[in-house]
């Protein structure tokens, strides 16, 4: 395995590869790797000659005042799984690299970026899709994966990639959790181990508003609200939004029918959980 820090020798290595005829997987993270990211590179590993995991803490996707100091950085760690699970090339490059003083542009996915998370996190998206757009151009990958547990980041990924005419392929794999059905995330690392026993409520709740839905509960409003009670039990938790949208554009639904996203978000003390399920109504 070969960690590459270099962009232009990251670029010659794909196109090196490339040129063999070997297949590029890609599973771009901010590191701190967990068991949702393996189970992205597993199948990286399975469906392509080469698999190639970038590990960046992109600066530009967070906003003023949260958490770009103190996300966990753990190469060395990281490396060690990366090893482990078969990964031929580990793509982590400096901030500096990556934006310089100069860098000028950006991508933005329209309508999309400015929904769920997007309300509370309006440069983000912006961020995520300009990163990706560049470590795309980077690594060159034939496929690259992501998790639904960002449902909302899979959904603007995909439009790009469709909009822009990116010459790759986009696949989202399910959220991994934990036995409490906690979603893994690397920042359930900031959660003690009472916030960590509370935040198991989230994917309850989202439960809930599953069942409430299969058994017939078409009233948006209602399901939203009975949803919101059963988090609001928990008092060091609050919740930013919970809404039933269309998988496509993210838009609220008026009445459940067919397929449809719940997603959610909520601060647990300072750190921000994101869930999500997919209900076929
Ligand atoms: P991150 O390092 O948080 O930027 O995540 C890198 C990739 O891993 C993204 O595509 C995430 O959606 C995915 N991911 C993060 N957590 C999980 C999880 N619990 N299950 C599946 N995929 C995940």
């Amino acid at each position: 395995m070969k960690i590459i820090r270099n962009i232009k020798e990251m670029q010659e290595t794909s196109r090196k590869m490339k040129q063999k005829g070997k297949a590029i997987g890609f599973v771009p993270t901010m590191g701190a790797l967990h068991e949702g990211h393996l189970s992205l590179i597993r199948r990286a590993r399975k469906d392509n000659d080469i698999v190639a995991v970038s590990i960046f803490v992109n600066p530009t996707q967070f906003e003023a005042g949260e958490d770009f100091k103190k996300y966990p950085r753990v190469l060395k760690q990281d490396a060690a799984l990366c090893k482990e699970e078969g990964v031929d090339l580990i793509f982590s490059p400096s901030t500096e690299a990556m934006y310089t003083q100069d860098h000028k542009t950006h991508v933005y996915v329209e309508h999309l970026s400015g929904r769920l998370c997007g309300k509370f996190r309006p440069g983000h998206f912006r961020g995520v899709a300009t990163v990706v757009t560049k470590l795309f151009n980077i690594v060159q990958p034939n496929t690259a994966y992501f998790g639904q547990k960002d449902a909302q980041q899979a959904a603007i990924i995909k439009k790009m990639v469709e909009d822009l005419n990116m010459p790759l392929k986009i696949k989202v794999l399910p959220t991994v959790r934990e036995e409490s059905g906690l979603a893994l995330s690397s920042r359930n690392k900031y959660l003690s181990v009472k916030e960590k026993k509370d935040a198991t409520v989230l994917y309850q709740a989202l439960n809930l508003a599953g069942r409430l839905i299969k058994q017939g509960n078409r009233n948006y409003q209602s399901i939203i609200q009975k949803t919101r009670a059963g988090i609001s039990k928990k008092k060091r938790i609050s919740v930013q939004y919970i809404s039933i949208v269309n998988l496509e554009d993210l838009l609220p639904v008026k009445r459940v029918k067919g397929k449809v996203l719940i997603a959610l978000a909520a601060h647990i003390g300072k750190t921000r959980l994101i869930d999500n399920i997919i209900i076929d109504g």
